[in-house]
Parts: C-alpha cells; sequence; structure tokens
C-alpha cells in the first residue's frame, strides 16, 4: 500500500497511472460481475447518494416505482421525488420484510436495493414480469456489490459505493449499465431537461471510456477498491465470495436461532442478509449495554442502526471478515450475557 502511495498520490487523475487504475478496476468489476455484452462499467464522485439524484436526472424518463424497505431505499423514494418527474410509485414494506417490485403501466424505470443495509433484508436482483419493455431495472448494490453473487444480465443498472464489501473509502459510485441504460442515459441527455454538470450521466459514461472521472476522484478510494476487487478475483471470484459471506452470516443465524435470547430480526430465512446480520434481543436485555461492553473490549460497530431504533444488535459480515472472526464474536457475545449482563438482570 505505501508502495501504491508513491506510485498514485499526488498524481494528477489524467495521467496514465491513474487511468490504468480505472482501466483495471473497469475491467476487473466486468469479469467480477460477468457482464454480459455491451454492459459497460461507468463511475462518478459523490457516492451512491449522488447516483440517486443523477438517476433522477439522467436515468428516470417520467415515472420511478421505488420499493421501499428500509432508510436507504427510503431515500431513493426521496431523489426520484424530483419536480420535473411524476411523483414516484412508492411500494412500502415493514422494516424487518422484503418488498417487491410490481409491473405497473407508465413506469420506466423500478429501483430498488440488493441489500438493505439498515434492516439486514436482501432482495433478488431479478426482472419484473410484465413490465413495460422498455423500462429499467436500477439496483442499489451499495452494501451487497463484492458480497452476495447475482445475475448482472437481470439489472439495467448495478450500482454501488466501494466502502462495504469493497473495503474502500466512500466519495465515490460505480455502476454497471446495460445498453438500454446507456441509449436512456443518452436520449435523457439530448432532451431540453436541465442536468447539472455533476450529476450528468452522459458525462460520466464519457469520462469513463477514457477512464477518467469528471472530476478529481480520491486516489486512496480507488487503490483501495482496485486491491479488493483483484483479491476476490484471485480467490475465485463472486462465487467464492458468496460462500464466504453466507459462511459468516450463518453463524450468527444459526446461533441466534438457537439462543433462547436471541432472535434474527428477518423472520423469512431466504430474505436475511448474508453481508448485514440483525439480531433481536429478548427484553430482558439492553443491547446497547451489550454493544458497550464489547465496545469497551475493542469489539466496535455491531451497534443496531441508529433510527430502527431496535433492540438489536447488527453485524457487517462482509467478505473481508474472517468467518473465524465471527466465531470469536459470537463467543465474546455469549460470555458477556452470560456473565456480566446475566449478573445484573439475577
Ligand atoms: C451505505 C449505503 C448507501 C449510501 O452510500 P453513500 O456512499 O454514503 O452515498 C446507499 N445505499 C445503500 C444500500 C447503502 O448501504
Amino acid at each position: 500500500m505505501a508502495a501504491a502511495g508513491a506510485t498514485f498520490l499526488g498524481t494528477s487523475h489524467r495521467q496514465a497511472p491513474v487511468r490504468d487504475l480505472v482501466g483495471r478496476i473497469r475491467s476487473g468489476l466486468s469479469e467480477l460481475f460477468a457482464l454480459p455484452e455491451g454492459y459497460e462499467i461507468i463511475l462518478g464522485d459523490g457516492g451512491a447518494s449522488a447516483f440517486w439524484d443523477a438517476a433522477s436526472f439522467g436515468l428516470i424518463d417520467k415515472r420511478a416505482q421505488a420499493v421501499r424497505f428500509g432508510e436507504f431505499s427510503s431515500k431513493f423514494a426521496s431523489s426520484a421525488s424530483a419536480p420535473w418527474l411524476e411523483a414516484p410509485d412508492v411500494r412500502s414494506a415493514a422494516v424487518g420484510t422484503l418488498g417487491f417490485a410490481e409491473a405497473t403501466a407508465g413506469v420506466d424505470v423500478y429501483a430498488w436495493p440488493h441489500n438493505e443495509t439498515s434492516t439486514g433484508v436482501s432482495s433478488a436482483v431479478v426482472r419484473v414480469a410484465g413490465a413495460d419493455p422498455d423500462a429499467l431495472v436500477m439496483v442499489d448494490g451499495t452494501s451487497a456489490a463484492g458480497g452476495i453473487a447475482f445475475d448482472s444480465s437481470q439489472a439495467d443498472v448495478y450500482y454501488f459505493s466501494p466502502q462495504k464489501n469493497f473495503a474502500s473509502e466512500g466519495g465515490l459510485w460505480l455502476a454497471s449499465v446495460s445498453p438500454a441504460a446507456i441509449e436512456r442515459i443518452e436520449r435523457i441527455a439530448g432532451t431540453n431537461r436541465y442536468i447539472p454538470a455533476f450529476l450528468s450521466l452522459k458525462s460520466a459514461l464519457s469520462n469513463s471510456r477514457l477512464n477518467q472521472t469528471l472530476n478529481t476522484p480520491s486516489l486512496t478510494t480507488l487503490i483501495l477498491l482496485n486491491s479488493q476487487i483483484e483479491w476476490i478475483l484471485s480467490n475465485g471470484g463472486l462465487a467464492w465470495a458468496d460462500a464466504r459471506t453466507r459462511e459468516s452470516s450463518a453463524l450468527l443465524y444459526d446461533w441466534a436461532e438457537s439462543d433462547p435470547r436471541t432472535t434474527p430480526f428477518v423472520a423469512d430465512p431466504t430474505h436475511r442478509s448474508p453481508v448485514v446480520v440483525t439480531i433481536d434481543f429478548d427484553d430482558s436485555i439492553d443491547a446497547l449495554s451489550l454493544a458497550a461492553i464489547l465496545r469497551a473490549n475493542g469489539i466496535v460497530d455491531v451497534e443496531p442502526y441508529r433510527k430502527l431504533g431496535r433492540n438489536q444488535l447488527r453485524v457487517g459480515t462482509f467478505v473481508s471478515v474472517e468467518p473465524e472472526d465471527v466465531r470469536q464474536l459470537i463467543a465474546s457475545i455469549r460470555w458477556v450475557l452470560d456473565n456480566a449482563l446475566a449478573a445484573s438482570h439475577a
């Protein structure tokens, strides 16, 4: 990594070392996702949140259907409520459950997250049966990408920020785009709709083809992302990553089902996320006190999603997490439950 720093940091993103790096990221992701002919990887600054706004300017023609089952999918639903579009068709499902897209006349973009990071519910990446033939499927892969296998031909746009499974930093978005999505981007860019330069997908498309971004990206984000892509590919690619996150998450779900004090928050086992595990605790246990004891002992970031307000822990089982570390985490939680917390409830 220090060598990478010496090669890249301080270099203009228009110069060969950085453009080569962006090129490696684009081809590495194409290989990792087994992109069909004609699909491309595009990227730009600003992260998934910026992509939501870019999509409302440059991908949604008239109306999106936004499937909402947690915090991140709710945020997209707000971005899709732009004044130049028709009000989105918002399909809401209760937190902890999975919502589904439903073919609806006049909807030209169907959007949902592959993994709702706030609740630990994961969805399937599949086309919407009965949808208008030119409607696009747009999936937020931010916490799933690189950790959950999927069929990339089933989405027209699969976008993500790289700070979760890709173990990088924030500030960047990447997306695989289908020929139909590229056509949509070009068509909308050719209308008289106002599109801010920073959020222009047409400009992201032309810059990405030159292995560039519109404006200066964080080079550390690119370096870390590329090394994670290479690491996953060298271990066997997405199938390997998927098996590893399933192994790690199953350790937690199996324990939570067998321990009388805990229950997986997501009731339907087929909707439980392999990368973000949420576990409810019974009322006799204060999960926040448990998290505080763990934190004081160097085991951090298992607190629940702040806005969910549940008596639970949320554990990231991203691909870079060693399954053995998850075993140690479970042993640590059980020790605290049996000793430190048991005393206060005796
Ligand atoms: C983290 C996250 C986001 C937000 O990513 P930013 O890079 O902060 O914009 C969006 N969607 C999902 C599913 C996420 O997990």
